[in-house]
């Protein structure tokens, strides 16, 4: 999709350091942190919102859910971890790509 940074990013037209990556999704470090480990699962599919998201799409979700929970250790991760999607202007959706918030890394604030 055309000005979108994360299918700019997937196609390596934007740099990032990825650290994961298959034909379905990518993890990516976010730019901004907002934890000690902040990272972004980025679906390939360019799909703006969560809530057109189709079923199969909400189905990668749930993989890329459980991928997240069994790459604990190498996403840095293990002692605990908050999973977040923004949607829409309420909740500060800034890139209309879905993507998965991945933060940890340290003990997060509640919320
Ligand atoms: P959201 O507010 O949920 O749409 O989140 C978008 C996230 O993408 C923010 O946390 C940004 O810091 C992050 N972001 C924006 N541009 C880039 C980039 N080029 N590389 C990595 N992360 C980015
Ligand atoms: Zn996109």
């Amino acid at each position: 999709m055309e000005d979108c940074v994360f299918c700019a990013i997937r196609k390596g037209e934007i740099p990032s350091t990825k650290v994961y990556e298959d034909k379905d999704f990518m993890i990516i470090k976010d730019i901004n942190p907002q934890a000690k480990v902040h990272l972004l699962a980025i679906p390939t599919n360019h799909v703006p919102y969560l809530d057109i998201m189709t079923d199969d799409g909400a189905a990668l979700l749930g993989k890329i859910i459980l991928k997240i929970s069994k790459m604990q250790e190498e996403l840095g991760i293990t002692d605990g971890y908050r999973l977040v999607v923004n949607q829409g202007d309420n909740a500060g959706q800034t890139v209309n790509h879905v993507h998965i918030h991945i933060m940890g890394g340290e003990k997060l604030k509640d919320i």
